[in-house]
């Protein structure tokens, strides 16, 4: 079978790789050219808007002041605040990673992590009297346009912080950096984004629903080609297939808004949607697609046959993919939470995700199709089984997983393991 075009699939994929940040001007604009897309295919489609905070205009830098003075760059953390006019000054300190009883020395101090993972100490800035922090990227990594949860933010408060480079950390070290000025800058307002779906009914099964989905936002500054108008381009594809052939169970494709912020477009479609859920049997995400330069995966949420059958499906259309279990950091999860279980499958470029090199340049139509195919075979296969060729139940650790992550509220780091792509 061969109805995923890479060559059509990367002419749209240029068309939207433009930064697409939440809630902004920019993602509607990304909204409109799907919407054009959709309607010259002739497939019929719905939005629904949703209002979220967002923001634009970022800037920052770290200043060293003393015992030598020096301007490093910087980006900031979105949603953590913004200094004061002439900067926020404080003495520097330098904490291990992720070890937030070190906090208590660190008193009125601002502290640098290596690889800050938000959710863990965040919320202990308060009693320890940070006024502001700094991440340190990884040694190989790209500064990347991160942001703290809302939730975070609710629970604690605002707290400025920046991400610098791992080079610029040594430096900051070995230069015994002491007083420091963080510069964080941007505009907070209340935006709208955009859901988009369009639903292709089933001929047996109509109230059976597979459910497909991809994020079209991206984060400040990116244009996000792999990240992911690779999974919103793949998706029309597979939309475009099932007009022509009409599946025996139904199919709902959704281009979701504002995943970056959170989850927020998917959240909001489940919420909306509790009823409608009760048909979905199982959700295929595409989220990360394209490299040239790349490796293959999938995440599994859901039974250990389900996890069989996608292992089978690659062997017998010869694609290699690292098959994960777990809780992926995107749109399935607000359906795991209802019990649905989910196929994530992505191709992944390695460190450019979240930073302003995520480009069409480092990407082509034979990568988008080698994914895209085996996402289309699957979903046909699946949405015409007459009946369903793995169990929908979800396997215990993977119920744990997904408890676990909606209960941190998860900050999404930039590069995890190999092969994972963030969220
Ligand atoms: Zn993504």
């Amino acid at each position: 079978m061969s109805g995923f075009d890479g060559k059509r699939s990367f002419e749209f994929l240029k068309q939207l790789s433009f930064p697409r940040l939440s809630a902004t001007k920019s993602e509607n604009r990304a909204a409109d050219i799907i919407r054009q897309t959709l309607k010259k295919a002739g497939l019929p489609y719905k939005t629904e808007s949703f209002r979220e905070p967002t923001y634009t205009n970022t800037a920052a830098s770290l200043e060293v002041t003393a015992p030598y003075k020096k301007t490093y760059p910087a980006v900031e953390v979105g949603f953590s605040g913004n200094t004061p006019k002439n900067g926020l000054s404080a003495g520097l300190a330098v904490l291990d990673a992720q070890n937030h009883f070190a906090l208590q020395n660190a008193k009125g101090k601002i502290v640098m992590l290596y690889r800050l993972l938000l959710n863990d100490v965040y919320g202990k800035f308060k009693k320890y009297k940070i006024p502001g922090f700094i991440r340190v990227s990884d040694p190989d990594g790209h500064l990347a346009h991160l942001r703290v949860n809302q939730k975070l933010v609710k629970q604690n408060g605002k707290f400025p912080g920046l991400s610098i480079d791992y080079e610029t950390a040594m430096e900051l070290i070995h230069k015994k950096a002491e007083k420091i000025k963080l510069h964080v800058k941007m505009n907070e307002f209340l935006g709208t984004s955009y859901n988009i779906t369009t639903t292709i009914k089933g001929t047996a099964y109509p109230d059976e629903v597979i459910f497909v989905c991809a994020h079209y936002d991206s984060v400040e500054k990116c244009p996000g080609a792999q990240d992911n108008a690779a999974g919103a381009v793949s998706i029309m594809e597979f939309a475009r297939y099932l007009k022509e052939n009409p599946p025996l169970r139904t199919v709902v494709l959704a281009w979701f808004a504002s995943e970056e912020i959170g989850l927020r477009g998917s959240f909001n479609y489940a919420k909306r949607h509790v009823k409608d859920l009760k048909k979905v049997k199982l959700v295929l995400n595409m989220d990360v697609g394209g490299a040239i330069l790349g490796s293959n995966g999938s995440n599994i949420c859901g039974s250990k046959s389900l996890e069989n059958y996608i292992t089978a499906l690659c062997k017998e259309k010869g694609i290699h993919a690292a098959i994960q279990h777990g809780a992926y950091s995107s749109d399935n999860i607000p359906f795991n939470t209802y019990g649905i279980p989910s196929v994530a499958l992505y191709r992944s470029g390695g460190i450019y995700g979240h930073t302003p090199k995520d480009e069409s340049r480092l990407i082509d139509g034979e990568h988008l199709k080698m994914i895209g195919d085996l996402g289309l075979d699957f979903l046909t296969r699946t949405a015409n089984a007459i009946e369903l060729p793995f169990t929908l139940d979800i396997e215990e650790k993977d119920k744990k997983a997904v408890a676990e992550y909606v209960k941190n509220g998860r900050y999404t780091p930039i590069k995890p393991e190999k092969d994972k792509k963030k969220t």
